[in-house]
């Protein structure tokens, strides 16, 4: 089959891959749409820790099954969109239920291949029913709204806050329209490319420029030098690991949403004064999973402005090379 391949470092391009087969407790399905992700641009750096080549990339993907053993739940046919976590089953986080933070978290797509490819087989039990309201193109974007839900779950995010995100990029959109229906009253977003801005605005956000304009001051006029109640870190820079204990207000909260690649100096002495608590977040958990689909799926959410590409798999090579460019891309889908 036909399947989009990471080969080494900065190199993506078609190739072939042996059609799965078929285990007993999965699912073989046939791939609909694929989004690439940052995570994915992290290995498609070289830099991911898992990830080994030649991989299938692809966490963000739904599709239609095509093969399952009589007696599942599911039948050949049916729209499927995948909840790509895989955990042990009994570390602690496992054994009490926290299966997104278990001790050996894998993912399809990253650990073993996924979406960008014709075919996947994946665990009956990562499968989700794709209601027939939601459009292929929404469902696979399914796994970055769940993180985006979990992000405000995680935070202690009260109607009528204020609060700041730092990084317009798909998820920091997602954080931000998740923010607005959990009731924040006004919410800013910052960012150096003028397209994600744009994005930002169209939503209904305050965007702030951070190559033009100081964000912390931004914050201080807007909260009438209060600072913000929650701040959320999406952009993963020692810049804004800075601006995140300045513009919080005393008693705030941080949100550390990033995965920084290099570890940032942050002024623990500031935070100590303000009393700050900060908080991190990794994936999401089955709720938060299915909480996205219904969300999108009853219309209380249109994640379409996202989508900037629809391409072919075999102009897999150019949808990583958009990727790299965010003036020109937020969120590319595959179709493989
Ligand atoms: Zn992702
Ligand atoms: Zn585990």
């Amino acid at each position: 089959m036909r399947a989009g391949l990471f080969l080494k470092a900065n190199h993506v391009e078609e190739g072939e891959l042996d059609k799965p087969t078929v285990r007993e407790g999965e699912a073989l399905l046939k791939v609909s749409l694929a989004g690439i992700c940052g995570t994915d641009m992290m290995i498609y750096s070289g830099k991911h820790p898992r990830a080994k080549a030649p991989l299938a990339m692809g966490h963000e993907f739904c599709g239609v099954v095509e093969e399952v053993r009589a007696g599942s739940d599911f039948a050949p046919g049916d729209r499927v969109v995948v909840e790509p976590t895989i955990s042990c089953g009994v570390c602690e986080a496992c054994k009490a239920g926290q299966f997104h933070v278990c001790r050996t978290l894998q993912l399809i797509g990253i650990d073993k291949h996924g979406g960008f490819a014709e075919y996947v087989a994946v665990p009956l039990n990562r499968l989700h029913r794709i209601p027939d309201s939601l459009s292929d193109e929404q469902a696979a974007l399914t796994e970055p709204l769940a993180v985006a839900i979990h992000t405000v779950r995680r935070s202690a995010l009260q109607v009528g806050n204020s609060v700041v995100i730092l990084g317009a990029g798909p998820i920091g959109l997602l954080i931000g329209m998740i923010a607005k229906l959990s009731g924040a009253q006004d919410i800013l977003i910052s960012d150096i490319s003028p397209y994600r801005l744009a994005k930002a605005k169209e939503l209904g956000f305050i965007s702030v420029n951070a190559a033009e304009e100081d964000v912390v001051a931004a914050t201080m006029a807007l909260t009438g030098g209060k600072g913000a109640d929650v701040v959320f870190e999406v952009a993963g820079t020692q810049s804004t690991a800075q601006q995140m204990v300045e513009m919080i207000k005393i008693q705030g909260q941080i949100v550390v949403v990033s995965v920084f690649k290099t570890p940032p100096a942050i002024d623990l002495a500031k935070m100590h004064f303000k009393e700050i608590s900060l908080t991190t977040t990794r994936c999401y958990s089955s709720s938060d999973f299915t909480a996205a689909i219904q969300m999108m799926a009853s219309g209380k959410i249109d994640l379409s402005t996202l989508i900037s590409h629809q391409l072919e798999l075999s102009e897999i090579t150019y949808g990583f090379e958009l990727m790299k460019n965010s003036e020109v891309s937020l969120k590319v889908l595959i179709k493989p």
